[in-house]
């Protein structure tokens, strides 16, 4: 795709990287520091206890990471298991199928369990594999919480029930690239094992940490893990959290000071309040697509997701079309179509730091798109529809009502 110069913001709506507040780049806009001096340990000591929250965790530890979700995949597998191990992992969508070519690498057996792209993990064949395994030979559960190609999202309730229902003793791990902190999502509750995410997803910073909670039993389970680490080896963090220095090699400080607020504007908003903006960003953006007379890939209600909404186009449209179409004329960043449903859906991001005012610009944006690809969409139909949903819906910052 040609550079093309645009003058005006750029409409970032990719399901990650993300909109970065303003408030988060001033942060971060600071020299280098020595992470070995007093300051940015007792930093890290609050960073560590409050990340917790977003996770909604009391006995889980988090480790930070100078990665990405890649790379925070890696960890929580390779601290967790030995090779030849035997994993459940859902298949739904291009990041779970990129999860698991990793676990395939890493030299687990991988007992994969598709669905079609748009349809959630298949949970009952989940029920039937730990009905049928009384000698415990399934080591761990893979699942991404929220498949960003797709925008499904799997109930993660649902399997730790289906785990006690068998009173099954497999680690449970999640991908929550696209769910933390701006999902429902409940560590302890729903008794998950390792959860992680991306910094450049909901938490709205630039691309380079990866954070990952192990649980308990996790840490436990890393004890006598036999796959090959070094890089991101818990061992490693765990010795320098007792010495009180917190970091085995050199983190971004720039990062630590931009996290620190993000979390500092996500605890002010609430982050009850910051899911519930993300169900109601999502159901707008809904509304509008439904007005377009377009379809959601995904394929039931109950997965539908509030991070993000892939769209598909009729046959006759090319939907790399779509998000080219969306830069170059309007500075407008749309996610493309991956893999199985590349040019037949374009994707909508809807997460982190956004209002209404942000959506209803990228929606406005997609229905010109439209128009100009030869989709016979009536102008400010979609708009209008979510306007019309948000007017007369109660926002959720006081201060805003
Ligand atoms: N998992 C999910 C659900 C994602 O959406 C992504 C990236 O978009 C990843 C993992 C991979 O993360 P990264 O690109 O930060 O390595």
């Amino acid at each position: 795709m040609d550079y093309v110069y645009g003058p005006g913001r750029n409409h970032l709506f990719v399901p990650g990287p993300v909109n970065i507040p303003e408030q988060v780049i001033r942060a971060m806009n600071r020299n280098n520091e020595d992470y070995r001096s007093p300051a940015i340990p007792a930093m890290t000591r609050t960073l560590l206890e409050d990340v917790k929250k977003i996770f909604k965790t009391t006995s889980g530890t988090p480790f930070l990471i100078p990665t990405t979700g890649t790379g925070a995949w890696e960890s929580a597998l390779t601290n967790t298991l030995s090779p030849g191990d035997r994993i459940v992992s859902f298949l739904i969508g291009q990041f779970s199928l990129l999860w698991i070519d990793q676990q395939q690498r890493l030299n687990f057996n991988v007992d994969v369990v598709e669905s079609d792209w748009g349809q959630g993990a298949n949970l009952e064949v989940l029920a039937s594999k730990l009905a049928a395994d009384s000698a415990h030979t399934i080591k761990a559960i893979c699942i991404v919480h929220n498949e960003t190609a797709t925008g499904v999202t799997n109930n993660l309730a649902a399997v730790r029930k289906i785990l006690d229902h068998y009173q099954h003793p497999a680690l449970f791990l999640v991908d929550g690239v696209s769910s933390i902190c701006a999902l429902d999502f409940r560590m302890d509750e729903w008794g998950i094992d390792v959860a992680l995410t991306g910094s450049q997803k909901a938490l709205s910073l630039p691309t380079g940490m990866g954070i990952v909670c192990a649980s308990p039993k996790a840490l436990e389970a890393s004890k006598t893990a036999k796959s090959l680490r070094v890089f991101f080896d818990w061992k490693d963090y765990l010795k320098f959290y007792k010495m009180g220095t917190f970091w085995p090699y050199t983190p971004s400080i720039q990062l630590l000071y931009g996290l620190r607020t993000a979390l500092d504007l996500i605890f002010e908003e609430g982050l009850d309040n910051v899911i519930a903006r993300h169900g109601r960003l999502a159901k707008a953006t809904r509304i509008a697509v439904e007005a377009w007379g377009l379809k959601n890939c995904t394929q039931k209600e109950e997965w539908y997701s509030d991070t993000v909404t892939a769209v598909v186009v009729p046959p006759y449209i090319d939907s790399s079309q779509i998000v080219k179409r969306g830069w170059q004329r309007y500075n407008l960043s749309l996610g493309l179509g991956l893999n199985k449903v590349a040019g037949k859906v374009f994707r909508i991001g809807h997460l982190g730091n956004l209002n209404e005012l942000q959506l209803l610009g990228c929606l406005a944006g997609v229905e010109m798109v439209l128009k100009d690809v030869g989709y016979p969409v009536k102008l400010g139909s979609g708009v209008g529809a979510a306007c019309a949903f948000l007017q007369n819906t109660t926002p959720l910052i006081a201060s805003r009502i």
